[in-house]
């Protein structure tokens, strides 16, 4: 007697290594893997039936037509049940973003043979050599599992932008597998090879894409970036909200350096292992230094943050030495403000930085408040991106009137942004971030540009114009080369340096005198003036207007309204305008609104008067239409 069974048993073994490998590990059980788990236990169950079914047919005397029947059609159904099964696994990584309908029909071939086994009978027969089933049941789960082949294929094919590419091709490869067994099958009967490719391939899914290991850190065995980035996608994609605590050794490569590579692998096993063992927590390790803990509640993770802070604050006992870190912890409250991955990754690395910027065993706590206050800064800086390239950062001009002249005679140059929509941008929302990060150089020379090339092209001083007021940003101030870049510009388009007002304010002088106070001069001696802005907002100083080199003081908004709202505020402030034209300067107040307020500083002999009572910063093909109705 041959039995043709080798091949069953063949299959048997593979299956039950891969599932021992597979569930012997750490298991994130996100959509994937879940899925990934199911099919490989109906592919066992099936492998289990097939043998079973050799062992039927063979002993049918013994065991009644009716139990050998429901053994052969048991392992007909679970054939579908795979293909059934492999489908939704293909899909399993977008599988949300399909409707109810299309997953309902996907059991339609399975109902359809459930149907069909349960009127049909199975034929078989067994002679010397073999065993073999067949029959319309066998046509019928051949033409279901091939419709559910070729099923897969077009979907894979037709997804192709949603469904990634290594995953699409090992699917691909695992179904031509099965498909040329089928063909074997199907043409030499005897040939039971069916178990054996369904075995193949689930290995080689497993091997190349399923394998629990490759979501593990290989140092620490806790989990890694790619096992965050696939578990919290799926957390942000059905809206489960999760805490995170972030924790990077901040002196990381000094570590490294100092007490070597395999002391700091050492270092890196014993923080996993506390972080891992604290309640309620997945710890992952997204980078060298980095990692994060992910809670169900934030009641857990609060309590990790004490633990944590009080663990960072003693030494870790590596290999007989002490070892002290330095640790930056950020406290993401929710996972809930982030619409993608992505966003999410990026913030989690500024606000790592954030708490870096804290100092040693501080906390940064990122609540919902902080995550829109990044989600803007992204926005603006988008936003200027948008407008360097398409050349949408505009110049408004404010007319300054000159009390004496009775005219306007100082613009004051004012920068306002356009976006993508053509909604203008304020310099109250983005001059402090450019500051931050730097753009605002680039803004300021194409700032600097646009009203040298306006004061070229309009000849405003036709217009009585005599000088534009341009504001330097303490960025500006600080650099050594902003005289000259400035001088460039102005030669660049001919304009002479008097016809420049450059306004600074009193931080630029707290920060950096000596570079001030050269740009300052190289400036003057080109023919600029200088203007100190702001002046009595803050902590303003009397000082500063002896030791700069300006020419006229600018009386901020704030002061304006203290002014007629206390009397000491009055007495003070006109004390110090008359200060201010006894050392020889003159006097702009800027944020006049009202008849009243100007009529008021009239009355003091300030010399200039900006503010909406004239006008509001206007356009530069409006500003001068503005001047001339005034001539
Ligand atoms: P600032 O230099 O104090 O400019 C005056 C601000 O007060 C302008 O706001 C102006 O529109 C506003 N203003 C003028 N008159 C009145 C008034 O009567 N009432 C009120 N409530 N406001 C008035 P804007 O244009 O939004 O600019 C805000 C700030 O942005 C400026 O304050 C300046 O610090 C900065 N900024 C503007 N343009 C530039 C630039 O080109 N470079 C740099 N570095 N900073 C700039
Ligand atoms: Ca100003
Ligand atoms: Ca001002």
């Amino acid at each position: 007697m041959v039995w043709n069974v080798e091949l069953q048993f063949a299959a048997l073994i593979l299956v039950l290594i891969v599932v021992m490998v597979s569930f012997g590990q750490k298991r994130l059980n996100f959509a994937a893997e879940r899925s990934f788990a199911r099919l490989l236990i109906i592919i066992l169950a099936s492998i289990i039936l097939d043998i079973l079914t050799v062992f039927a047919i063979y002993y049918k005397a013994e065991l009644g037509a009716t139990a050998t029947n429901f053994v052969c059609k048991a392992y007909l159904l679970s054939l579908t049940a795979i293909g059934c099964q492999a489908s939704w696994f293909a899909v399993a990584e977008i599988r949300h973003s399909f409707r109810k309908f299309w997953v309902n029909i996907t059991v339609a071939p399975v109902v359809v043979e459930i149907i069909f086994l349960s009127l049909r009978p199975v034929y078989y027969y067994k002679n010397n050599n073999s065993i073999s089933i067949y029959g319309p049941c066998i046509y019928i789960t051949y033409v279901l599992c091939l419709l559910y082949t070729v099923a897969i294929l077009v979907m894979l094919f037709m997804l192709r932008n949603e469904i990634s590419t290594k995953m699409r091709v090992t699917i691909a490869v695992s179904m031509f597998v099965i498909l040329g067994a089928s063909v074997i099958q199907f043409f030499l009967k005897d040939v039971f090879i069916m178990s054996f490719a369904l075995a193949l391939s689930c290995s080689y899914l497993f091997m190349k894409l399923e394998n629990p290991e490759y979501h593990l850190d290989f140092a620490t065995n806790v989990f890694n970036r790619e096992g965050f980035k696939l578990i919290i996608s799926e957390n942000i994609t059905f809206k489960e909200a999760k805490s995170l605590v972030v924790f990077r050794i901040t002196d990381y490569s000094q570590i490294n350096e100092i007490f070597g590579a395999r002391a700091m692998e050492k270092l890196i096993i014993e923080i996993a292992n506390y972080a891992d063992e604290l309640p309620g927590s997945t710890l992952f390790r997204i980078d060298d230094s980095m990692f994060v803990l992910s809670f169900d509640y934030k009641d857990n993770a609060d309590s990790a943050v004490d633990k944590l802070l009080k663990r960072f604050r003693q030494p870790w006992k590596v290999g007989g030495v002490l070892i002290e870190i330095n640790t930056s912890i950020a406290f993401i409250e929710s996972t809930m403000a982030f619409n993608d991955y992505d966003s999410l990754e990026e913030a989690i690395y500024f606000f790592n930085k954030e708490s870096v910027k804290l100092g040693p065993m501080k906390v940064f706590e990122v609540d919902e408040n902080e995550i829109k206050k990044r989600q803007h800064n992204i926005e603006i800086t988008r936003a200027i991106d948008w407008a360097f390239k398409n050349d949408t950062v505009e110049v408004y001009y404010q007319p300054i009137y000159d009390i004496k002249a009775g005219k306007f005679t100082v613009l004051e140059a004012l920068v306002r942004i356009r976006d993508e929509n053509g909604t203008l941008i304020l310099p109250g929302d983005f001059i402090e971030f450019a500051e931050k990060n730097g753009m605002i150089l680039r803004i300021g020379e194409i700032v600097f540009r646009k009203i040298c090339e306006f004061v070229q092209r309009m000849h405003v001083q036709e217009y009585g114009i005599e000088r534009i007021e341009v504001n330097l940003s303490v960025v500006q101030c600080i650099k050594e080369d902003v005289a000259s870049v400035l001088k460039n510009i102005m030669g660049e388009y001919q304009v002479p340096g008097y016809l420049i007002d450059l306004e600074i304010t009193e931080s630029s002088a707290s920060h950096t005198e000596r570079v001030l106070l050269n740009t300052m001069k190289e400036l003057k001696d080109y023919g600029c003036n200088f203007v100190l802005d702001d002046y009595g907002s803050g902590y303003s100083n009397l000082t500063n207007i002896i030791k700069l080199p300006v020419d006229v003081v600018k009386i901020d908004r704030s002061f304006v309204r203290a002014f007629f709202e206390n009397k000491k505020v009055r007495i003070a402030a006109e004390g110090t305008i008359e200060v201010i034209h006894e050392l020889g300067l003159k006097v702009v107040v800027e944020g006049v609104e009202t008849e009243e307020e100007y009529l008021m500083f009239k009355n003091f002999g300030v010399e200039y008067i900006q503010g909406y009572y004239f006008s509001r910063p206007l356009p530069k093909d409006k500003v001068l239409n503005f001047i001339q109705e005034w001539m």
